[in-house]
């Protein structure tokens, strides 16, 4: 379930990439949800672009929620990253048909939809949450969140997610880039990386020629020489446990409660990022009616 995430910058110091390595993490996570290869495609670009987007941050305690929301087939992806390298994502319709273009390529912006949002949030677990957000321009994901930089952090960025899958609808390979734009950054280094960035392949062809992901930030970075690499390790995993369950529980208040131990006698909750179900029989949910009616002290 393991992935990577290997961060550098220009020798000039005026471009940073961040570059993932995703394929176990979205293996594992088409094998929890179930998905079709289509939201295999979507999740996966998802999970590798919240991957990067959480380990920007420098605060320790921050968790980002990447949201994409659209009107087709697919209408919510979900993806929550924190400063560790942990993703959990979730996405509403796993079966989602698959759709091609005229390439036959799984068509992802098809899926989603070009009409749409997608909402940042980074929650720094005090006060209110920063919530940046900007409209789908594709729905391919790579280039929405291209333009939410622009538009919501005015943070020039190209980004580029790639999932490539088996015959058997396997996850083959995952991953992608985002190239940032410092500010003051020259005429010379845009023009570079512009060429350097129009002659790219996709990197689902750089993985079938067998590149590893330096290889492919040195390609990225030609002319402007790749420093400062620091690696970092990517999971997917998801923080649900009893005890969140039965705070949930708990924030229903005690009628709700009441009422559930008196028409179900039982409550079954499913984490919708791991599939976990957490079953409370009746003297569970009695335990916890007695705890919301014992007086704070
Ligand atoms: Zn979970």
């Amino acid at each position: 379930m393991k992935g990577k995430l290997i961060t550098g910058m220009s020798k000039n110091r005026e471009v940073r990439i961040y570059i993932a390595q995703t394929t176990e993490m979205v293996e594992s996570a088409r094998k929890i949800h179930d998905l079709s290869p289509i939201s295999t495609s979507a999740l996966g670009r998802t999970i590798t672009a919240a991957a990067m987007m959480g380990m920007m941050s420098k605060i320790d305690k921050e968790k980002l929620t990447l949201q994409l929301k659209g009107e087709r087939a697919i209408r919510q992806i979900v993806a929550v990253a924190d400063t560790h390298g942990n993703v959990k994502a979730y996405i509403s319709e796993p079966q989602a048909e698959n759709v091609f273009n005229a390439l036959g390529k799984l068509d992802v912006g098809a899926a989603i939809g070009q009409e749409g949002q997608i909402v940042v949030i980074r929650d720094y677990g005090m006060k209110e949450p920063f919530v940046g957000q900007s409209s789908l321009v594709s729905g391919e994901i790579a280039e929405d969140i291209a333009s939410y930089f622009a538009v919501s952090e005015q943070q020039p960025s190209a980004v580029s997610l790639g999932v490539s899958l088996s015959k058997d609808a396997k996850v083959n390979f995952a991953g992608g880039f985002i190239v940032q734009i410092l500010p003051e950054t020259s005429e010379e280094t845009l023009a570079q990386l512009e060429s350097n960035l129009t002659g790219l392949p996709s990197l689902t062809q750089f993985f079938e020629e067998g590149l590893d992901m330096i290889q492919v930030a040195n390609q990225v970075f030609a002319g402007l020489g790749l420093d400062e690499l620091e690696e970092y390790e990517l999971n997917y995993r998801c923080d649900c446990s009893r005890d969140k369950m039965e705070t949930a529980l708990m924030s229903l208040g005690m009628k709700e409660l009441m009422d559930i131990v008196n028409e179900d006698g039982q409550a079954e909750l499913v984490c919708h990022f791991c599939n976990t179900s957490y079953h409370f029989d009746k003297s569970e949910l009695m335990v916890l009616i007695q705890d919301l009616a014992r007086p704070l002290s």
